[in-house]
């Protein structure tokens, strides 16, 4: 008879456990989200804070939920459905967050980055710049480690 063994190693991270041995992030979640770029915490009074570029090239503000997964948005500015936001920027240091290099995988706009982190963990998490469009994604890196819940309009 072998040893009895430990099906969970809690202190190793990459352990891959019988299941996925990935994390699960709920929608609902609360997310610390912070500026990728300086760090700032974006979150005052229960809404992410961003600087926005519409189409017509008007500055306002976005005003994002900090919870996973739930879709509230509101702005002072016009950002018309279907239509792809100029820019997104950090109200700190004024930096774009815009990742042009990392596509919606639903739409294929471009897409911006927050920084999030929830209880022991950190990710990068990419947001649709397109009006009305719900995608959101994690860094290849992440999606090795953590799942997230599936997206409820499709
Ligand atoms: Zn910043
Ligand atoms: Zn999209």
């Amino acid at each position: 008879m072998p040893e009895e063994q430990h099906p969970e190693h809690p202190m190793d991270p990459r352990t891959d456990g019988p299941g996925s041995g990935r994390e699960a992030l709920k929608t609902g979640t609360y997310l610390h989200t912070y500026c990728p770029h300086c760090k700032y915490d974006l979150v005052e009074d229960n809404w992410i804070k961003l600087v926005v570029t519409n189409t017509a090239g008007e500055r306002g503000q976005l005003r994002l939920s900090p919870r996973f997964n739930v879709l509230h948005r509101e702005s002072d500015i016009a950002l018309h459905p279907d239509t792809e936001m100029r820019d997104l920027a950090c109200p700190r240091c004024g930096a774009s967050i815009v990742e042009p290099n990392r596509r919606c995988r639903r739409c294929s706009a471009r897409t911006a980055k927050l920084h999030v982190s929830i209880v022991r963990l950190d990710l990068d998490l990419y947001i649709c710049l397109r009006t009305g469009c719900p995608w959101h994604g994690l860094s290849q890196e992440d999606e090795g480690r953590v799942v997230l819940d599936e997206d409820r309009e499709g």
